[in-house]
């Protein structure tokens, strides 16, 4: 008998999980399908000994005091600015060339063997840039910032590899997500704080889930914890259509296949991240840890995102149809009782680790509100049954 059941051991459903039991003094069991906690954000050490993340390359970045405090309870931190360059086909040249992304002054310099400075660049950008009446799409914020050229090497390809979509198809948050500097900040972030758990974020989330409150089972899902535990309450942190058995039709999420290698020499590659825009290339990206855990290694190990539709749901894919229909899983959750929809599958937005800890934050104080501490013996469902149609 639980007073609580935490459906996920990632970001959303590990800080309820602590918060609950440390805050509420109720008990709390937590599970995971797959064999492990953390969630997409879960590392651990390869054949090797280097330090990689599973589920691709995850740096924690963050503008929020409350949310960087509140994960400082635990672990320590290593300082990293990420930076990442993309291998690019030189309009001028059409040599085959590492630039900074984001796009900044160096990255137009060198593609095109101007000397402009900071104040120029703004007008030659200008200069290209489309006029957009108005912002709506993946495509129109960039055309509108640095015009066709720049818009076609550096996000058309990437976003139809990663999305199966067109950025016209796809909402202006996607591409947004990246900005266009004038400037030689080559930094992929400009958050306040920009840091990497410093014995990595598995051991983070050990150290979260150390609670005498708190049961964790791996290797088990909601169908299985609903048959053999009982419990009052319950965080729902996996995908939103599934918990209502795709009574709408399916959410479609987009999936990567990750190609993970240890190479026998101590470094691969010049920064964190080499992104490849190019459609003809099949992975959008490579990521080698070391840059960013700060491991010392005689090897290094690196990773291959090759996006895909078949495999786990890693990214809502954000346009209009499919929030749309999310609403309608939304008026469900809502009205679902003693179950609270949190992260970034179950609440189908595109969020970043901080976002998803300011969320389940946030939940937690809207619990505090409506279910007083303590209220463990009351007449909350015993044996949760409704709604869940899976
Ligand atoms: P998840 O981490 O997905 O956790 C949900 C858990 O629920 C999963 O472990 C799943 O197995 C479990 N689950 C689902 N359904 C069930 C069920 N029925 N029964 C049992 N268990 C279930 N964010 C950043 O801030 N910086 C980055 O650099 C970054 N890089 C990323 C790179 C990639 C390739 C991806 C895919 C994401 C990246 N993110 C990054 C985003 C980050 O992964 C998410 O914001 C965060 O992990 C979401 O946490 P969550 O708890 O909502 O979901
Ligand atoms: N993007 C792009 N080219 C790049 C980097 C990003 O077109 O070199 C677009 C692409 O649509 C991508 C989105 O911007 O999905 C967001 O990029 P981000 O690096 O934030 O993606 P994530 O790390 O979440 O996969």
């Amino acid at each position: 008998m639980f007073d609580w059941l935490v459906v996920g051991a990632g970001f959303a459903g590990s800080v309820l999980a602590e918060r609950i039991a440390a805050e509420r003094g109720e008990k709390v069991l937590v599970i995971d399908r797959r064999d492990h906690i953390a969630g997409n954000a879960y590392d651990h050490l390869d054949e090797a000994g280097v330090l990689i993340h599973r589920y691709g390359p995850h740096i924690f970045h963050t503008n929020s005091e409350d949310i960087f405090g509140y994960l400082s309870r635990f672990t320590a931190w290593r300082p990293y600015e990420h930076r990442v360059l993309a291998q690019v086909k030189s309009p001028t040249t059409g040599e085959t060339v590492l630039v900074p992304m984001p796009i900044n002054l160096d990255t137009i310099n060198t593609l095109y063997g101007l000397k402009l400075t900071e104040a120029e660049v703004e007008g030659w950008l200008a200069a290209r840039a489309e006029k957009v009446e108005t912002v709506r799409t993946s495509e129109d914020v960039v055309i509108g910032k640095v015009g066709r050229e720049l818009y076609e090497l550096f996000f058309r390809g990437y976003t139809r590899k990663q999305w199966a979509l067109d950025p016209s198809e796809l909402d202006k948050s996607v591409t947004a997500r990246v900005p266009t500097r004038t400037n030689r900040d080559d930094r992929y972030f400009t958050d306040r704080f920009q840091y990497m758990p410093k014995d990595g974020y598995t051991a983070m989330f050990r150290r979260m889930l150390d609670h005498p409150n708190i049961t964790i089972r791996t290797g088990m899902d909601f169908r299985e914890a609903r048959r053999l535990f009982s419990f009052r309450r319950l965080i729902w942190t996996g995908p939103v259509d599934e918990y209502f058995g795709f009574r709408f039709g399916k959410l479609p999420y987009r999936s990567l296949v990750f190609r993970h290698e240890t190479l026998d020499q101590e470094w691969a590659l010049p920064t964190g991240t080499v992104n490849h825009p190019a459609e003809s290339t099949p992975y959008t990206r490579v990521s080698e840890y070391k840059w960013m855990t700060g491991q010392s290694h005689p090897k290094t190990s690196v990773t291959y995102e090759f996006p895909s539709a078949e495999g786990d749901p890693y990214y809502p894919i954000p346009r209009p149809e499919n929030a749309a229909l999310y609403k309608k899983y939304e008026a469900l959750a809502d009205a679902e009782r003693d179950t609270w929809f949190v992260g970034r599958l179950a609440t189908y937005r595109y969020y970043n680790m901080d976002q998803v800890v300011g969320q389940a934050l946030a939940t937690f104080e809207r619990i505090q509100k409506q279910v007083p501490p303590g209220a463990a013996n009351d007449d909350a469902l015993l044996v949760k049954q409704a709604g869940a149609s899976i």
